[in-house]
């Protein structure tokens, strides 16, 4: 767990573990011999892979982006990927109870990315958060129930239930939900991947999800094989950079296993690396 500030807010970096991506999907073109020499992989060729939520206590809000793969994966994928469900208890740790959510936001609707949007109750699936509106982009909902190239990827019950509930807001397009919280869309890993830039007292954060999943994937062209649309991802990568590395933005990191979070910097060359320190600044 780490905690800065962002000007009056306060962000609170929670994990619900690692799971396990085949890194051949995870680094796209990039040969491995490249890859290899920023992250290890396993006799399967699988890397351990983060699941960095982050929340944002606002003073009048408290928000939560991401929920992570959650604790109802079917029994297939949870082989394959693990399951290791540790939101919750790190938000216990963190002092942060279900209940103290007002905001869920989640960027995209992959399955681990939304997990503990819902929970199994006796009566079938809960919101995990009880009291919390949930912001999802309309084109992103749509998308989840189509048949695609990432179908495979949506688990419905992450999310049916929250709409015909009432607790989600289908967002289009970009938007300011709350003073210094804005959703923006990223196309690329997604046509409508959101990011979430939070503004406070001149200093900006932005959870840029799988548009940079970790701070091995700085690189224009290191763009994941999962991505929809590879081509858009980097036309997306050069629009944040252009704002995010001039501006002293804090990025957000949410699939790395160690740095949850870092400013950037380029050097003349163009080439692109975390501006120490990687956390805890304030
Ligand atoms: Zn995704």
């Amino acid at each position: 767990m780490y905690r800065l500030a962002i000007g009056d807010f306060e962000l609170t970096s929670i994990s619900d573990g690692t799971y396990r991506l085949d890194g051949g999907a995870f680094f796209g073109v990039v040969p491995k011999t490249l890859w290899s020499k920023k992250v290890s992989s396993d006799n399967e060729n699988r890397v351990t892979t983060g699941l960095n939520s982050i929340v944002v206590r606002t003073g009048e809000k408290t928000l939560l982006i991401e929920t992570g793969i959650g604790n109802k994966l079917p029994e297939k994928m949870a082989e394959i990927y693990g399951q290791p469900a540790r939101l919750l208890d790190n938000l216990q740790s963190a002092g942060i109870s279900p209940e103290d959510i007002d905001v869920v936001i989640n960027s995209h609707l992959h399955f681990d990315h939304c997990g503990w949007n819902t929970v199994k109750g006796n009566g079938g699936l809960k919101p995990t958060f009880p009291r919390a509106r949930y912001y999802v982009q309309e084109g992103e909902f749509r998308h989840a129930h189509e048949k695609q190239r990432d179908s495979i990827s949506y688990l419905h019950e992450n999310y049916d239930s929250l709409l015909e509930s009432g607790k989600i807001e289908l967002v289009r397009g970009n938007r300011e939900i709350f003073p210094g919280i804005f959703l923006e869309v990223f196309p690329g890993h997604t046509r409508d991947m959101q990011a979430i830039i939070v503004c406070s007292g001149g200093k900006s954060a932005c959870y840029i999800s799988d548009l940079i999943p970790t701070s091995a994937h700085l690189d224009l062209n290191w763009v994941m094989a999962f991505d929809l649309y590879p081509l858009e991802t980097i036309d997306s990568r050069k629009r944040y950079y252009s704002r995010a590395i001039p501006e002293g933005w804090l990025t957000m990191f949410t699939h790395d296993p160690r740095v949850p979070w870092s400013c950037l910097e380029q050097d003349e060359r163009g080439k692109l690396a975390l501006k120490p320190p990687a956390v805890g600044i304030s």
